[in-house]
Protein backbone atom coordinates (compact mmCIF):
# COMPACT_ATOMS: atom_id res chain seq x y z
CA UNK A 1 0.00 0.00 0.00
CA UNK A 2 1.20 3.65 -0.90
CA UNK A 3 2.43 5.36 2.05
CA UNK A 4 1.36 8.95 2.99
CA UNK A 5 4.94 10.34 2.90
CA UNK A 6 5.51 13.14 5.31
CA UNK A 7 9.28 13.20 4.24
CA UNK A 8 11.05 16.35 4.36
CA UNK A 9 13.26 15.84 1.57
CA UNK A 10 14.00 13.51 -0.49
CA UNK A 11 10.18 13.52 -0.56
CA UNK A 12 7.21 12.88 -2.05
CA UNK A 13 6.37 13.09 -6.25
CA UNK A 14 3.60 13.15 -8.20
CA UNK A 15 2.81 9.57 -8.93
CA UNK A 16 2.92 9.83 -12.80
CA UNK A 17 5.84 11.19 -12.62
CA UNK A 18 6.71 7.95 -10.68
CA UNK A 19 4.98 6.09 -13.35
CA UNK A 20 6.73 8.70 -16.24
CA UNK A 21 9.97 8.44 -14.83
CA UNK A 22 10.62 4.63 -14.27
CA UNK A 23 8.66 4.34 -18.21
CA UNK A 24 11.62 6.26 -19.12
CA UNK A 25 14.01 4.22 -17.71
CA UNK A 26 13.15 0.93 -19.68
CA UNK A 27 12.39 2.82 -23.02
CA UNK A 28 12.68 6.62 -23.19
CA UNK A 29 10.10 7.81 -25.91
CA UNK A 30 9.85 4.54 -27.71
CA UNK A 31 13.26 4.98 -28.86
CA UNK A 32 14.19 1.51 -27.87
CA UNK A 33 17.18 2.78 -25.04
CA UNK A 34 16.71 3.66 -21.73
CA UNK A 35 16.89 7.35 -20.64
CA UNK A 36 19.99 5.98 -18.44
CA UNK A 37 21.86 5.03 -21.36
CA UNK A 38 21.68 7.91 -23.88
CA UNK A 39 24.02 10.93 -24.59
CA UNK A 40 23.83 13.75 -22.57
CA UNK A 41 24.02 15.16 -26.21
CA UNK A 42 22.18 13.10 -27.89
CA UNK A 43 19.06 15.59 -29.79
CA UNK A 44 16.41 14.09 -26.57
CA UNK A 45 18.14 14.82 -24.23
CA UNK A 46 18.84 18.29 -25.38
CA UNK A 47 15.01 18.67 -25.52
CA UNK A 48 14.53 17.14 -21.82
CA UNK A 49 17.20 20.04 -21.25
CA UNK A 50 15.94 22.72 -23.11
CA UNK A 51 12.58 22.03 -21.86
CA UNK A 52 13.51 22.05 -17.90
CA UNK A 53 15.30 25.11 -18.43
CA UNK A 54 12.16 26.76 -20.02
CA UNK A 55 9.10 25.60 -18.05
CA UNK A 56 11.47 26.59 -14.45
CA UNK A 57 11.57 30.33 -16.08
CA UNK A 58 7.85 30.28 -17.33
CA UNK A 59 6.74 29.24 -13.94
CA UNK A 60 8.39 31.49 -12.07
CA UNK A 61 7.44 34.30 -14.57
CA UNK A 62 11.13 35.12 -15.44
CA UNK A 63 10.87 34.84 -19.07
CA UNK A 64 12.39 37.69 -20.73
CA UNK A 65 13.92 39.48 -17.99
CA UNK A 66 17.83 38.33 -18.01
CA UNK A 67 17.44 35.12 -16.15
CA UNK A 68 19.37 31.91 -16.75
CA UNK A 69 18.50 28.40 -15.67
CA UNK A 70 21.50 25.81 -14.74
CA UNK A 71 20.97 22.42 -13.98
CA UNK A 72 24.46 21.39 -11.52
CA UNK A 73 24.97 18.81 -9.03
CA UNK A 74 26.80 19.15 -5.49
CA UNK A 75 23.49 20.14 -4.09
CA UNK A 76 22.05 23.30 -2.50
CA UNK A 77 25.16 23.09 -0.13
CA UNK A 78 27.75 23.57 -3.00
CA UNK A 79 25.75 26.71 -3.96
CA UNK A 80 26.66 27.76 -0.41
CA UNK A 81 30.43 28.45 -1.59
CA UNK A 82 29.71 29.11 -5.43
CA UNK A 83 27.53 32.43 -4.45
CA UNK A 84 30.43 33.49 -2.44
CA UNK A 85 33.30 32.41 -4.44
CA UNK A 86 31.35 33.83 -7.62
CA UNK A 87 29.65 37.04 -6.15
CA UNK A 88 31.80 37.91 -3.09
CA UNK A 89 34.49 40.31 -3.33
CA UNK A 90 34.82 42.22 -0.31
CA UNK A 91 31.53 42.27 1.74
CA UNK A 92 28.20 40.00 1.74
CA UNK A 93 25.38 40.28 4.42
CA UNK A 94 23.68 36.88 5.16
CA UNK A 95 20.00 36.31 7.18
CA UNK A 96 20.50 33.66 9.74
CA UNK A 97 17.23 31.85 9.94
CA UNK A 98 17.94 28.42 10.56
CA UNK A 99 20.86 25.36 10.16
CA UNK A 100 20.74 26.18 6.32
CA UNK A 101 21.45 29.51 6.67
CA UNK A 102 24.10 29.05 9.20
CA UNK A 103 26.20 26.92 6.66
CA UNK A 104 26.09 29.01 3.79
CA UNK A 105 27.67 31.69 6.04
CA UNK A 106 30.24 29.53 7.13
CA UNK A 107 30.73 28.78 3.28
CA UNK A 108 30.54 32.56 2.16
CA UNK A 109 33.56 33.22 5.48
CA UNK A 110 35.97 31.81 3.44
CA UNK A 111 35.72 34.15 0.75
CA UNK A 112 35.06 37.47 2.61
CA UNK A 113 34.01 39.73 5.13
CA UNK A 114 30.19 37.86 6.18
CA UNK A 115 27.75 40.71 8.11
CA UNK A 116 25.50 38.85 9.75
CA UNK A 117 22.29 40.91 9.28
CA UNK A 118 19.87 39.27 11.31
CA UNK A 119 19.37 36.22 13.37
CA UNK A 120 16.86 34.41 15.06
CA UNK A 121 19.34 31.71 16.65
CA UNK A 122 18.21 33.18 20.25
CA UNK A 123 15.18 31.21 20.13
CA UNK A 124 16.44 28.57 18.32
CA UNK A 125 15.32 29.78 15.17
CA UNK A 126 11.24 29.40 15.85
CA UNK A 127 10.59 33.02 14.42
CA UNK A 128 11.86 34.77 11.65
CA UNK A 129 13.93 38.47 12.02
CA UNK A 130 11.94 41.24 11.10
CA UNK A 131 12.50 45.13 11.35
CA UNK A 132 16.35 45.20 11.09
CA UNK A 133 18.97 47.28 9.23
CA UNK A 134 20.32 46.27 6.04
CA UNK A 135 24.02 47.95 5.94
CA UNK A 136 24.98 49.50 2.18
CA UNK A 137 27.95 48.15 0.09
CA UNK A 138 27.01 45.12 0.12
CA UNK A 139 28.20 42.67 -2.68
CA UNK A 140 24.88 40.92 -1.68
CA UNK A 141 22.09 39.85 0.52
CA UNK A 142 21.83 36.29 1.39
CA UNK A 143 18.24 34.85 2.72
CA UNK A 144 16.80 31.03 3.23
CA UNK A 145 12.89 31.50 2.26
CA UNK A 146 11.54 28.56 3.78
CA UNK A 147 13.81 26.61 7.01
CA UNK A 148 13.03 23.40 6.26
CA UNK A 149 13.98 21.85 9.98
CA UNK A 150 12.13 24.34 12.01
CA UNK A 151 9.36 25.38 9.84
CA UNK A 152 9.85 28.94 9.47
CA UNK A 153 9.21 30.68 6.08
CA UNK A 154 10.14 34.24 4.88
CA UNK A 155 6.67 36.49 3.86
CA UNK A 156 8.06 39.76 2.95
CA UNK A 157 11.66 39.52 1.65
CA UNK A 158 13.95 42.11 2.68
CA UNK A 159 14.30 45.25 0.01
CA UNK A 160 18.01 46.61 -0.59
CA UNK A 161 20.09 47.74 -3.34
CA UNK A 162 21.97 44.87 -3.00
CA UNK A 163 21.57 41.31 -5.40
CA UNK A 164 19.07 39.34 -3.10
CA UNK A 165 20.49 35.65 -3.00
CA UNK A 166 17.88 32.98 -1.80
CA UNK A 167 18.30 29.70 -0.67
CA UNK A 168 14.71 28.23 -2.07
CA UNK A 169 15.37 24.72 -1.60
CA UNK A 170 12.30 24.01 0.63
CA UNK A 171 9.38 25.93 -1.10
CA UNK A 172 10.49 26.94 -4.71
CA UNK A 173 7.25 26.67 -6.67
CA UNK A 174 4.82 26.66 -3.78
CA UNK A 175 3.79 29.96 -3.69
CA UNK A 176 3.66 33.31 -5.91
CA UNK A 177 6.41 35.73 -5.60
CA UNK A 178 7.31 38.50 -7.22
CA UNK A 179 10.88 36.52 -8.08
CA UNK A 180 12.57 39.08 -10.09
CA UNK A 181 13.09 40.64 -6.53
CA UNK A 182 15.95 37.94 -6.62
CA UNK A 183 19.30 38.04 -8.44
CA UNK A 184 19.74 34.09 -7.72
CA UNK A 185 17.81 31.65 -6.24
CA UNK A 186 19.37 28.08 -5.58
CA UNK A 187 17.13 25.16 -4.70
CA UNK A 188 18.76 21.15 -4.53
CA UNK A 189 15.25 19.64 -6.24
CA UNK A 190 14.75 16.83 -4.09
CA UNK A 191 12.28 18.88 -1.97
CA UNK A 192 9.77 20.37 -4.22
CA UNK A 193 11.10 19.80 -7.34
CA UNK A 194 12.49 16.17 -8.74
CA UNK A 195 14.57 13.58 -7.13
CA UNK A 196 17.93 14.17 -5.43
CA UNK A 197 20.90 14.71 -7.69
CA UNK A 198 20.27 17.96 -9.64
CA UNK A 199 20.24 21.97 -7.81
CA UNK A 200 18.53 24.55 -10.25
CA UNK A 201 19.71 28.04 -10.03
CA UNK A 202 18.25 30.66 -11.38
CA UNK A 203 20.62 33.54 -12.08
CA UNK A 204 20.81 36.98 -13.46
CA UNK A 205 23.29 37.42 -15.34
CA UNK A 206 24.32 40.89 -15.26
CA UNK A 207 25.53 40.40 -11.16
CA UNK A 208 28.17 37.93 -12.49
CA UNK A 209 31.96 38.50 -13.27
CA UNK A 210 32.60 41.16 -11.03
CA UNK A 211 35.14 39.35 -8.33
CA UNK A 212 38.53 39.28 -8.96
CA UNK A 213 39.59 35.66 -8.02
CA UNK A 214 40.20 33.31 -10.35
CA UNK A 215 36.69 30.61 -10.01
CA UNK A 216 37.77 27.08 -10.96
CA UNK A 217 35.49 26.00 -13.63
CA UNK A 218 33.09 23.76 -12.16
CA UNK A 219 32.20 26.04 -10.13
CA UNK A 220 31.77 29.37 -12.58
CA UNK A 221 28.82 30.07 -13.01
CA UNK A 222 29.61 31.64 -16.55
CA UNK A 223 31.01 28.59 -17.40
CA UNK A 224 28.05 26.72 -17.01
CA UNK A 225 25.78 29.64 -18.72
CA UNK A 226 28.29 28.99 -22.46
CA UNK A 227 28.17 25.51 -22.08
CA UNK A 228 23.94 25.60 -20.95
CA UNK A 229 24.53 23.14 -18.29
CA UNK A 230 26.76 20.69 -19.96
CA UNK A 231 29.99 21.59 -19.38
CA UNK A 232 30.63 17.97 -17.82
CA UNK A 233 27.98 15.09 -17.99
CA UNK A 234 24.78 16.49 -16.75
CA UNK A 235 22.34 14.64 -14.23
CA UNK A 236 20.45 12.83 -16.86
CA UNK A 237 18.13 11.48 -14.68
CA UNK A 238 17.55 13.70 -12.13
CA UNK A 239 17.19 16.29 -14.94
CA UNK A 240 14.56 14.37 -16.80
CA UNK A 241 12.58 13.34 -13.59
CA UNK A 242 12.39 17.69 -12.22
CA UNK A 243 11.56 18.17 -16.08
CA UNK A 244 7.98 15.96 -15.61
CA UNK A 245 7.10 17.68 -12.55
CA UNK A 246 7.59 21.17 -14.13
CA UNK A 247 4.95 19.74 -16.76
CA UNK A 248 2.62 18.31 -13.74
CA UNK A 249 2.71 21.54 -12.19
CA UNK A 250 2.17 23.79 -15.41
CA UNK A 251 -0.89 21.43 -16.22
CA UNK A 252 -2.04 21.71 -12.80
CA UNK A 253 -2.49 25.52 -13.70
CA UNK A 254 1.12 26.45 -11.95
CA UNK A 255 2.43 28.18 -8.74
CA UNK A 256 -1.14 29.93 -8.86
CA UNK A 257 -3.20 26.77 -8.56
CA UNK A 258 -0.54 25.05 -6.15
CA UNK A 259 -0.35 27.56 -3.34
CA UNK A 260 -4.05 27.38 -3.00
CA UNK A 261 -3.92 23.91 -2.45
CA UNK A 262 -0.78 24.32 -0.32
CA UNK A 263 -2.48 26.98 1.72
CA UNK A 264 -6.01 24.29 2.74
CA UNK A 265 -3.45 21.72 3.33
CA UNK A 266 -1.16 24.14 6.10
CA UNK A 267 -4.58 25.32 7.27
CA UNK A 268 -6.16 21.93 7.76
CA UNK A 269 -2.75 20.50 9.80
CA UNK A 270 -2.16 24.05 12.16
CA UNK A 271 -5.54 24.04 12.87
CA UNK A 272 -5.44 20.64 14.42
CA UNK A 273 -2.54 21.69 16.29
CA UNK A 274 -4.09 25.06 18.13
CA UNK A 275 -6.98 23.25 18.48
CA UNK A 276 -6.24 19.78 19.70
CA UNK A 277 -4.67 20.54 23.28
CA UNK A 278 -2.63 17.31 23.46
CA UNK A 279 -0.28 19.35 20.22
CA UNK A 280 1.69 22.25 20.76
CA UNK A 281 3.22 24.35 17.60
CA UNK A 282 6.91 24.88 17.98
CA UNK A 283 7.35 28.25 15.08
CA UNK A 284 5.79 31.33 15.97
CA UNK A 285 2.00 31.75 14.33
CA UNK A 286 2.58 34.60 11.82
CA UNK A 287 6.10 32.89 10.36
CA UNK A 288 4.65 29.37 10.00
CA UNK A 289 5.84 27.37 6.77
CA UNK A 290 3.30 25.88 4.22
CA UNK A 291 5.44 23.73 3.68
CA UNK A 292 6.87 21.99 6.76
CA UNK A 293 5.00 22.08 9.86
CA UNK A 294 7.09 21.57 12.86
CA UNK A 295 4.73 20.75 16.28
CA UNK A 296 5.14 18.27 19.45
CA UNK A 297 3.54 16.55 21.95
CA UNK A 298 2.40 18.33 24.84
CA UNK A 299 2.69 15.25 27.17
CA UNK A 300 5.99 13.24 26.25
CA UNK A 301 4.22 9.44 27.81
CA UNK A 302 2.21 9.83 24.90
CA UNK A 303 5.10 9.24 22.50
CA UNK A 304 4.99 5.76 22.17
CA UNK A 305 1.12 5.77 21.53
CA UNK A 306 0.77 8.21 18.81
CA UNK A 307 3.84 6.78 16.89
CA UNK A 308 2.16 3.60 17.02
CA UNK A 309 -1.31 5.37 15.93
CA UNK A 310 0.33 7.15 12.78
CA UNK A 311 2.75 3.95 11.34
CA UNK A 312 -0.83 2.09 11.30
CA UNK A 313 -2.44 4.71 9.25
CA UNK A 314 0.36 4.43 6.88
CA UNK A 315 2.19 7.32 7.20
CA UNK A 316 5.64 8.24 6.68
CA UNK A 317 8.43 10.32 8.20
CA UNK A 318 7.12 12.09 10.44
CA UNK A 319 9.67 13.03 13.34
CA UNK A 320 10.98 15.89 14.06
CA UNK A 321 14.79 17.09 12.87
CA UNK A 322 16.91 16.23 16.23
CA UNK A 323 17.90 19.88 16.66
CA UNK A 324 14.17 20.49 17.23
CA UNK A 325 12.58 17.54 18.42
CA UNK A 326 8.76 16.26 18.15
CA UNK A 327 7.03 15.84 15.03
CA UNK A 328 7.36 17.74 10.93
CA UNK A 329 4.81 17.21 8.56
CA UNK A 330 6.66 18.03 5.35
CA UNK A 331 3.47 18.99 2.95
CA UNK A 332 5.34 19.43 -0.72
CA UNK A 333 3.50 20.60 -3.69
CA UNK A 334 3.09 16.54 -4.98
CA UNK A 335 1.06 16.00 -1.10
CA UNK A 336 -2.54 15.50 -1.06
CA UNK A 337 -4.74 17.03 1.11
CA UNK A 338 -5.90 13.45 1.97
CA UNK A 339 -2.65 12.69 3.02
CA UNK A 340 -2.54 15.53 5.24
CA UNK A 341 -6.47 14.86 6.45
CA UNK A 342 -5.15 10.88 7.65
CA UNK A 343 -2.55 12.66 9.73
CA UNK A 344 -5.23 15.22 11.29
CA UNK A 345 -7.50 12.13 11.39
CA UNK A 346 -4.75 10.42 13.84
CA UNK A 347 -4.06 13.85 16.20
CA UNK A 348 -7.73 13.49 16.89
CA UNK A 349 -7.85 10.05 17.57
CA UNK A 350 -5.25 10.65 20.07
CA UNK A 351 -7.31 13.21 21.98
CA UNK A 352 -10.79 11.17 21.77
CA UNK A 353 -8.47 7.78 23.11
CA UNK A 354 -6.37 9.87 26.06
C1 LIG B 1 17.86 20.46 2.21
C2 LIG B 1 18.26 21.86 2.20
C3 LIG B 1 19.58 22.23 1.84
C4 LIG B 1 20.68 21.23 1.52
O1 LIG B 1 20.47 20.69 0.29
P1 LIG B 1 21.49 19.62 -0.35
O2 LIG B 1 20.95 19.51 -1.73
O3 LIG B 1 21.36 18.38 0.46
O4 LIG B 1 22.86 20.18 -0.29
C5 LIG B 1 19.87 23.58 1.81
N1 LIG B 1 18.95 24.51 2.10
C6 LIG B 1 17.70 24.19 2.45
C7 LIG B 1 16.72 25.27 2.76
C8 LIG B 1 17.32 22.85 2.51
O5 LIG B 1 16.05 22.53 2.85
Amino acid sequence: MKKHNFSAGPCILPQEVFQEASQAVLDFNNSGLSILEISHRSKDFVDVMEEARSLALELLGLEGKGYKVLFLQGGASTQFLMTAYNLLQSKAGYINTGSWSDKAIKEAKIFGEVIEVASSKDANYNYIPKGYDIPKGLDYLHCTSNNTIFGTQIKEFPTTDAPLICDMSSDIFSRQLDFSQFSLIYAGAQKNMGPAGTTLVVIKEDILGKVERQIPSMLDYNVHISKGSMFNTPPVFAVYTSMLTLRWLKKLGGIAAIEEENEKKAKLIYSEIDLNPLFKGFAKEEDRSTMNATFSLVEGNLKETFDAMWKEAGINGVNGHRSVGGYRASMYNAMSMESVAALVDVMSDLERKA
